[in-house]
């Protein structure tokens, strides 16, 4: 295994922000979904998000508007997972000399689409050639909605820990264009055109009872680690009450990767997870189902302790996408 795979991502990310010089506006750096800063008053989010061919989209399956508009969603959805607001989008471009014009238009399509649909302005970019294969960088900024951001710490013991959506679907759909299975439309749809949770983490942030959270970007059991670390409390998961859709079932059982690993240990989600008062979790979830039609599940809870993850009484590994790295 080469320096690099033993590292990994986030071992990667730590050597080399090591030694960055304080900075008094900025209010959290590194280690969450956006950056958050504090300028003339107000705070700001920013997040960056790479997408490349052969890494994160193949064109034998994906059309342009649907590689626009996940790359879109992903940098979209670290906004939602702070609760705000997005403004501002910059794309880098990179392609290689002979790519499709039409293609590449059909990308914009996309990415114009869904920054409409959010009411984020794009306003500039880079474009550059490739020695191969299509790159995307979406670069977005946003503010704090009402004063409140939601960061990936503050998880209490006792908090109980919800999901919105069917995270493992995403992967489910993934596995089936590798593998050459048929999968419901449901699966495949949360893999090309994942939504970013803007309103849900908005409705999220203007909520007292909502402590902490994160977009499952990465699978749940690795994003909530990320949580539990930030928060120094150990997760419980009651594999029970996972949401799991029919169509996520279905293709488990019908030899497909199983709805709970994808669950588990997939990514590309995009749904959002948080941790929530336990003395208020029946009422924010019945405002939310009058707002949204989207589910609010409640996996698990918090408890003080190392940051562990536990699943129905046994300690597990947590993990889920790493750049560098096999899954442990
Ligand atoms: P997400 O999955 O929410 O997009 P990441 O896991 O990609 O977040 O990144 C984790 C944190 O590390 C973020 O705060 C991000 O800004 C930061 N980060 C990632 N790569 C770099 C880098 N090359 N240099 C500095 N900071 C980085
Ligand atoms: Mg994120």
């Amino acid at each position: 295994m080469s320096d690099l795979q033993n590292l990994g991502e986030f071992g990667l990310i730590q050597l080399l922000t090591e030694g960055l010089p304080p900075d008094k506006t900025v209010i959290k750096g590194i280690g969450d979904d956006c950056a958050v800063v504090r300028v003339g008053g107000e705070e700001l989010l920013f997040s960056c998000d790479a997408f490349l061919e052969g890494i994160h989209f193949q064109r034998r399956w994906a059309t342009g508007e649907d590689i626009g508009h996940k790359a879109a969603a992903s940098a979209l959805s670290d906004i939602a997972a702070m609760g705000g607001i997005p403004l501002y989008a910059l794309i880098t471009v990179a392609a290689p000399p002979d790519t499709d014009i039409s293609f590449l238009r059909d990308v914009y399509t996309g990415l114009k689409r869904i920054f409409s649909d959010s009411q984020c302005s794009l306003i500039g970019g880079d474009t550059v050639s490739s020695a191969s294969g299509l790159f995307l960088n979406v670069t977005v900024t946003g503010k704090a909605a009402g004063g409140r951001i939601l960061y990936r710490r503050g998880i209490m013991p006792g908090d109980l820990i919800m999901v919105t959506g069917h995270p493992g679907a995403s992967s489910q759909g993934l596995h089936s264009l590798l593998h050459g299975k048929d999968a419901p439309p449901s699966l495949l749809q949360a893999h090309y055109r994942p939504v970013p949770r803007l309103q849900e983490g908005l409705f999220f942030s203007g909520d007292p009872a909502v402590h902490a959270m994160i977009d499952i970007s990465d699978g749940v059991s690795q994003d909530l680690m990320h949580m539990a670390q930030c928060s120094t409390v150990s997760v419980h998961l009651d594999s029970g009450n996972f949401p799991f859709s029919p169509d996520q079932k279905a293709y488990g059982n019908a030899g497909g990767l199983s709805a709970l690993d994808a669950f588990l240990y997939g990514g590309e989600d995009y749904e959002l997870a948080l941790a929530v008062d336990p003395g208020q979790a029946e009422k924010l979830q019945s405002c939310f189902s009058r707002m949204f039609s989207l589910p609010l599940t409640v996996i698990g809870h918090a408890a003080a302790g190392d940051p562990e993850l536990w699943m129905d009484g046994r300690k597990i590994k947590s993990g889920g996408w790493d750049h560098f790295q096999e899954l442990k």
